[in-house]
């Protein structure tokens, strides 16, 4: 990947990519050739560590933000064993927290699906980021209307100043965390 993680003591290794099997066919289909595999390295059930666990949800989030297809739900994000069974019972373990993986996914999810922004001066800054993050604008006279119903909104007043950590992040989450600190 282009991009390097900033957390210590972790390295995230890109592995075989998906157009060479390194896995037997499942179902008639080889399921390298439509998923994307990631490794954790620990042993049969010992737990992920805390770094490894902020590791792996910061490569989850990059990778749902660069394909929006992938849902964070077990529908998408699926264990080894579930696609081979009888040699990978075990992968990823029955301590690997699925439950708290999708939460803190969603709530990525949920955070730039509930943003707002309005325009406040600048309606082609304004304008430029919405589209960037997907979300809709409005108006300054409606932001009322979305701050009673709780939504994430920011304003936008001019594009030179403050206005430049608008266009941060390398994806739609990024930058809506850093307009959002
Ligand atoms: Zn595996």
């Amino acid at each position: 990947m282009g991009e390097s993680c900033s957390l210590s003591k972790t390295r995230i290794l890109r592995g075989t990519p998906a157009n060479k099997p390194n896995w037997k066919l499942y179902n008639g289909k080889n399921p390298n050739l439509y998923t994307i595999g990631i490794e954790h390295e620990t042993l049969d059930g010992e737990e992920l560590t805390d770094v490894q666990y902020q590791s792996t949800l910061w490569l989850h989030g990059q990778l749902l933000a660069k394909y929006p297809a992938i849902k964070p739900d077990s529908d998408h994000i699926i264990g080894h064993y579930r696609t081979d069974s009888v040699n990978r019972p075990n992968d990823p373990g029955a301590k690997f927290p699925w439950e708290q993986l999708f939460k803190d996914l969603k709530g990525e999810e949920d955070m730039v699906d509930n943003l707002v922004i309005y325009a406040d001066g600048d309606v082609g800054a304004a304008l430029i980021l919405s589209q960037k993050l997907g979300c809709p604008m409005v108006h300054k006279s409606s932001s009322s209307k979305y701050q009673a119903a709780q939504k994430h909104w920011v304003g936008v007043q001019g594009a030179n100043d403050s206005g430049n950590i608008y266009y941060a992040g390398a994806n739609r989450t990024e930058t809506a965390r850093a307009v959002l600190k």
